[in-house]
């Protein structure tokens, strides 16, 4: 059976690499996996340190496509990706999450009658002002098989009349989770390197475009970030986006007291997660990280597809008010940690789950 696996940005470098692992170790014979990457995220540190540090393999194709507006890049995208998927002809396009990338290749493959696998189907905010809201929307309409990683997802799709070819898997981010968290404890010396003791500092990230693109919630959310790191270290790996936009209007200042670095490589990140006294972050990731390794959480989002993290009362959406954030951050910093019991996120088999139902219910290849 062939597989093109279409991946573009960082959390889906991560996602496939546990698939992809699954694939290589267990089903070699049976499964032809040709990886694809759309370009979106080309930066060293944004892409090429995922691909050597998860073992993801070599693409067999880089579209070198990124930059734009999201019309063009994902025009583009669709063009370069309908070429691939003639050529390869797949018994299944297999895409993640909610990028640009995961769009171009969802409608790239179903208008060729490829049918298309969705890994972290039925993912909702119900704001579909939010790019990854329509991308995942649209995603999810012309998939034939919808792998979700909760009950949740499940019940959204159920909800917009989707039955048909759903299958719940679990998450594979937390097989990623628990596949790594030794193995950062060992191969990352991040904390040795930014001088910090381990829960004595708050982990930060920010880049999703309600908060970036929005002036008035950028400027909270650095005024937020820059009073915390008064009181706690707080460390900031910079998305690339983030500190373009904080440069330009000249609001790094803002965080004069934060230890502002590059994007890390995922052991780095995933050493610092452990480490971390809490976590506030506007990634669905990270917010997931936080609650795998019984981090407190700080969501800077009016809401969340991970409703379950907030649930078990490990995380908390706070929008991007300058006040809530920090008062939530304190409170995090005062409060006990946050081990739940629940298990909402599957059992760390997801990744071998989406393979076997790639191969149980392939249709014969339209070559
Ligand atoms: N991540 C990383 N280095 C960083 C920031 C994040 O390796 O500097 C990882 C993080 O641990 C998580 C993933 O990237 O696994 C999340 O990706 P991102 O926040 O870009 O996207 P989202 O999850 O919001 O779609």
């Amino acid at each position: 059976m062939r597989i093109v696996t279409v991946v573009g940005a960082r959390p889906q470098f991560i996602k496939a690499a546990a698939v992809s692992r699954v694939i290589r170790t267990a089903y070699a014979r049976q499964v032809d996996e040709v990886l694809v990457h759309t370009g979106q995220h080309y930066d060293d540190n944004m892409s090429q340190v995922f691909f050597d540090e998860l073992d993801i393999p070599r693409p067999g194709y880089n579209l070198s496509i990124s930059g734009g507006g999201h019309g063009a890049m994902t025009g583009r995208m669709l063009e370069a990706l309908e070429e691939v998927l003639q050529r390869e002809r797949p018994h299944w396009v297999l895409v993640y999450g909610d990028t640009n990338s995961t769009l171009a290749a969802a409608l790239a493959a179903a208008k060729l009658h490829i049918p298309v696998a969705h890994v972290e189907a039925g993912l909702r905010s119900f704001n579909m002002r939010m790019p990854e809201e329509v991308n995942r929307v649209l995603a999810d309409r012309v998939s034939a098989l919808l792998l979700c990683p909760t009950a949740t997802a499940v019940a959204n799709l159920a909800a917009e009349g989707i039955r048909e070819g759903v299958r719940q898997v679990g998450d594979v981010m937390y097989d990623v989770s628990l596949y790594y968290r030794e193995r950062a404890r060992g191969g990352s010396d991040a904390l040795r390197r930014l001088g910090l003791r381990e829960r004595g500092y708050v982990l930060a990230t920010c880049h999703r475009a309600e908060n970036t693109d929005d002036p008035r919630r950028l400027q909270a959310i650095a005024q937020a970030l820059g009073e915390i790191a008064q009181g706690t270290p707080l460390v900031l790996p910079l998305h690339p986006r983030t500190r373009k936009l904080l440069a330009e209007r000249g609001w790094l200042d803002l965080l004069a007291g934060a230890r502002l670095v590059d994007p890390l490589a995922f052991l780095d990140m995933v050493a610092l997660e452990q480490g971390a006294a809490a976590i506030v972050t506007d990634s669905g990731g990270v917010q997931k990280e936080a609650f795998f390794y019984g981090v407190p959480c700080v969501t800077m989002r009016d809401e969340t597809e991970w409703v379950e993290t907030v649930e078990a009362g490990a995380n908390r959406l706070v929008g991007a008010s300058r006040q809530a954030i920090v008062a939530a951050v304190r409170d995090a910093l005062g409060g006990a940690g946050v081990a739940s019991s629940a298990q909402p996120y599957g059992d760390g088999h997801a990744a071998e789950r989406v393979v076997e139902h790639l191969l149980d219910e392939a249709r014969p290849s339209t070559q």
